[in-house]
């Protein structure tokens, strides 16, 4: 099976921004920005999105939101507020078939979503 693009830049096989990376997670900036901060959270292994998350994925779920706040507090984030944003099939917008969490800062958010 060919590599997502996400699994691509964790091998640094396309180049990325690389904001943050464990043993677990990689983070890095979106290419196509929709806010003046906005990074993407991903699982260094492939879980296809979230409706494919098993029970023994809760850790690394976990660990994915954790993570996720940790990086927005570090952006300077905190304060003022940020979204994070997992979309799931078709419907939801989701465009890479490995689940990753949108993390955007820097302006107001308006709700509903697009
Ligand atoms: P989705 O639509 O699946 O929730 O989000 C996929 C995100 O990946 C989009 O915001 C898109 O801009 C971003 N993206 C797609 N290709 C690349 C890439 O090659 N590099 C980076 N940094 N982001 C990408």
């Amino acid at each position: 099976m060919s590599k997502t693009i996400f699994e691509r830049i964790r091998d640094r096989e396309i180049p990325a921004s690389i904001v943050f990376e464990d043993e677990d997670v990689i983070a890095f900036r979106d290419i196509d920005p929709q806010a003046p901060i906005h990074i993407l959270l991903t699982p260094k292994r492939v879980i296809p999105r979230i409706n494919e998350a098993l029970s023994s994925d809760k850790e690394l779920l976990g660990t994915l939101l954790l993570k996720a706040a940790e990086i927005a507090r570090n952006q300077g984030l905190a304060e003022n507020g940020y979204r994070l944003v997992i979309n799931n099939g078709p419907d939801g917008g989701e465009t890479v078939p490995h689940l990753h969490c949108h993390i955007l800062g820097g302006r107001t958010m308006k709700w509903p979503p697009g």
